[in-house]
């Protein structure tokens, strides 16, 4: 009997040693979320975390679907793991997230030394998956999409926050119903659903209490929040999203409130005026653009066109003249020309932005661009990637030198990773800063700093001094 297969065993008999699990999580926040969720729920039924899968007796893959590598890399990974089960029968190894529910049953053929594959909507049933696992050793497969992920949206693990221990995030919608041509996101997350407001807020009270100074709002598109899955941007004094913000802002012992990712044409002049008002909504807006070609923009089945983007960046500039904004785009969409590529380039430009996630298109089966004769070839998908993110970096470069010199505010986060003398934390615009700690700086402490160097992508200063609380 080896030894994870002896751990199960006296598990089951109810003996204090249990299990150590291991969690690798690939892709986007949504999933680093519903990682902290399972170590969450795991850890306080007992079950050890561990940071090595050589130390764990049940390795869990969380995984990505939205581009062909995060799923390749993925099954790269969960297929070295075939050897190790092969020395150790007793390892238990399953699949979660977005490819499990994408690919589940063609998972679990493929790759025989998987025991289960849960998908994006039952996760809260994997502790019962690994007891029944444990008893009987045989496979499983959980792929049901339906509203039964609300139960697992509001878990969290509060000795556990994986971004910084003053950082939180907080699950508001989940799926999505835009269908936007290249994304396989409604087919694997299923359709658009929001949780209660009082779940949204119980949870954030809960997460300040615990010592949570900033909580980040997550969803598909968090903008659509509580719209009940309509499709139809609303109208102007209509915003449930802006009336959650307000009543987050009412919290007290929460500075900060960020979220992530708002579809554009949900930002209609009540939101705008909202996160005006609102000094704890974060200066900062990811504002996923795709493309600046009207043209494309159709053809992605994006609901707005380059014009409108503007419009909205302006408004909130005209409001919040000190805010700052971050996009994705997506280069090579099939039959992108010239033109439109020039045209993508011509709106980063002008609006400016801090950051930019700049992804090659990557043809996703089952959606309507991967069927598109007039695929883009590879190497121009790369060139033009390599063009925009050139011109990228020359912009945020920009930006951080323009802030030598300045006194920014930071919430604080904790130790570097790359450099324990150093400590990391954000300004509102998310931009990171360095400096050197003093021993009573604690992580969620709000400081100001001044800014004495940059690199290309971070901020080097010295405290100057605390700050109260807003
Ligand atoms: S808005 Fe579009 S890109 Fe974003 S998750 Fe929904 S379908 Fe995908």
């Amino acid at each position: 009997m080896d030894i994870a297969d002896k751990q199960n065993k006296e598990y089951i008999n109810g003996s204090k040693t249990t299990p150590a699990v291991f969690i690798k999580t690939y892709g986007c926040q949504m999933n680093e979320r519903d990682s902290e969720a399972i170590a969450g729920m795991l850890s306080r039924l007992g079950y050890r975390l561990v940071d090595h899968e050589s130390l764990a007796d049940i390795l869990i893959f969380n995984t990505c679907s939205v581009r062909d590598q995060a799923e390749r890399k993925a099954i790269g990974k969960i297929g070295l793991m075939k050897k190790l089960k092969q020395q150790r029968p007793g390892l238990i190894v399953g699949v979660m997230g977005c490819m499990a529910q994408n690919r589940g049953e063609e998972l679990i053929q493929s790759l025989p030394h998987l025991d289960f594959v849960i998908g994006s909507g039952q996760l809260h049933k994997l502790p019962e998956t690994l007891d029944a696992i444990i008893a009987n050793r045989h496979k499983i497969s959980l792929l049901s999409l339906n509203d039964e992920i609300l139960t697992s949206m509001g878990m969290h693990h509060e000795g556990f926050l994986k971004i910084a221990s003053c950082q939180a995030y907080i699950a508001i919608t989940r799926g999505c119903n835009r269908f936007c041509s290249y994304c396989i996101v409604p087919r694997v997350r299923g359709r658009e659903i929001s949780r209660s407001e009082r779940d949204v807020l119980a949870e954030a009270r809960q997460l300040v209490d615990s010592g949570v100074r900033e909580i980040i709002l997550l969803g598909q598109n968090v903008a659509a929040y509580g719209l009940h899955g309509d499709t139809r941007p609303p109208t102007a004094n209509i915003s449930p999203f802006a009336a959650l913000l307000t009543k987050l802002s009412a919290i007290e012992g929460l500075y900060r409130i960020r979220f992530t990712s708002p579809y554009p044409s949900y930002f209609n002049n009540r939101l705008i005026s909202t996160i005006a008002d609102l000094p704890k909504v974060c200066r900062h807006i990811h504002l996923p653009l795709q493309s600046g070609s009207d043209r494309v923009l159709q053809r992605m089945n994006r609901q707005y066109t380059a014009g409108q983007y503007l419009d909205i960046v302006n408004k909130l500039r005209e409001r919040v003249p000190d805010i700052s904004f971050s996009t994705d785009i997506i280069v090579g969409f099939p039959g992108e020309t010239d033109a439109d590529f020039n045209a993508t380039r011509a709106i980063m430009r002008k609006v400016d932005f801090d950051n930019a996630f700049i992804f090659k298109y990557s043809p996703r089966s089952g959606t309507p661009a991967a069927r598109e004769k007039q695929q883009t070839p590879q190497k121009i998908r790369e060139e033009r990637n390599q063009l925009l993110l050139a011109d990228q970096k020359i912009r945020t470069a920009a930006h951080n030198k323009q802030l030598v010199g300045t006194i920014q505010e930071i919430l604080v986060e904790g130790p570097s990773k790359r450099n324990s003398q150093h400590w990391n934390g954000k300004t509102t615009n998310a931009r990171g800063v360095m400096f050197t700690p003093s021993p009573t700086i604690r992580s969620g402490q709000l400081l100001r700093i001044r800014i004495q160097r940059c690199s290309a992508a971070s901020l080097f200063g010295v405290v100057e001094d605390d700050l109260k609380p807003l």
